[in-house]
């Protein structure tokens, strides 16, 4: 029986949510009336999620598990669950409601309508400070400027994808992986859905600012040159004005001689100078640093047991 919809949900110590989870999304699944697949990823959780989704699995076939050997962020456990996927739609979905699951038939309606991508965009943020409210939204504008492609605003992982779509972001197998970046990247036809995102149904979000942080630098220098240009710009300005300053200091000596040894402009250049070659060669490292692990090629993660029969998955 072909499957016409896999969701996949990434998982890191999502014990206490599961069971609402997975009550409602089956609730949404069942109504639509079509073959589907809950493909779950166990992201290397401490607490007993596996356990849970053994259980879960053994009552219901069609909730799917990959427990990955270990956390490699959720970037990478929605990329195995993608993989692993065999429905002609792919629903990626978060574990914590945020997403909620009611939303999923209309998302397949406007897949239905000839869409590739169906992403659903959050018109509010419950449950999350104004602080989180803005970063992210600034976020969004800088990458939009400084990237050619436009990562929407608002809009999470959750959103339906078309097994051609699919099949594009299977064949991008970077170490980098800015999923929200990836998805946009690979293009077709895409459309927005709005909805109201809720605060965190349970557990605790496993993010900080920090991690925040990470990813904006993941996200830009992921999808950006900017950076590198930036460094190359300052460079050179730095550069004309150093020679303008000598040059004056030239024509003064010149003209009036040199009243007092040079220390000061000279300290002010070297330094100056220094400062903007360390800040250069930390952009190029970046880069190179990034060479370095794409050229290393490693599997992007290790599945250490599967749960499930799934179609889609060729070795
Ligand atoms: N997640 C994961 N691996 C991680 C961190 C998170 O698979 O290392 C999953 C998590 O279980 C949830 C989803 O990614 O299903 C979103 O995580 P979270 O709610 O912490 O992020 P936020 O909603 O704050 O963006
Ligand atoms: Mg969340």
């Amino acid at each position: 029986m072909k499957i016409s919809f896999s969701i996949v949900v990434p998982m890191y110590n999502e014990s206490s949510g599961i069971e609402a989870f997975f009550s409602r999304t089956l609730k949404v699944m069942d109504e639509l009336g079509e073959p589907f697949e809950i493909i779950c990823i166990n992201d290397g959780s401490r607490d007993d999620t596996l356990e849970r989704l053994r259980q879960i699995h053994g009552r219901d076939p069609r909730i799917k598990v990959i427990d990955l050997s270990r956390n490699f962020g959720k970037e990478i456990a929605l990329t195995a669950g993608i993989d692993f996927a065999s429905g002609e739609a792919v629903i990626p979905i978060d574990a914590d409601l945020q997403d909620p699951p009611e939303l999923i038939p209309r998302l397949v309606e406007k897949w239905r309508e000839g869409y590739d991508v169906v992403y659903a965009t959050r018109i509010e943020r419950d449950g999350e400070s104004f602080f989180k409210r803005w970063t992210a939204r600034m976020f969004y504008r800088l990458i939009r400027r400084l990237t050619r492609i436009g990562i929407p605003g608002d809009t999470g992982d959750f959103r339906l994808m078309s097994r051609p779509v699919v099949e594009a972001l299977k064949s991008l197998r970077e170490q980098h992986r800015f999923m929200k970046g990836l998805f946009s990247w690979v293009g077709f036809r895409q459309v927005s859905v709005p909805y109201r995102r809720e605060p965190r149904f349970a557990g605790k979000s496993n993010w900080n600012y920090w991690k925040l942080w990470n990813f904006a630098l993941e996200g830009i220098t992921s999808f950006s040159y900017v950076p590198l240009q930036i460094a190359t710009y300052f460079g050179l300005l730095i550069a004309f004005f150093s020679f303008c300053y000598g040059l004056y200091l030239l024509v003064r000596t010149l003209l009036y001689g040199n009243p007092v040894p040079g220390y000061p402009s000279l300290m002010v250049v070297i330094l100056f100078l220094g400062g903007v070659q360390l800040f250069t060669l930390g952009v190029v490292g970046e880069y190179i640093g990034r060479i370095y692990n794409e050229s290393k090629r490693r599997p992007l993660y290790f599945v250490r047991q599967t749960m499930g029969n799934f179609l889609g998955h060729n070795t």
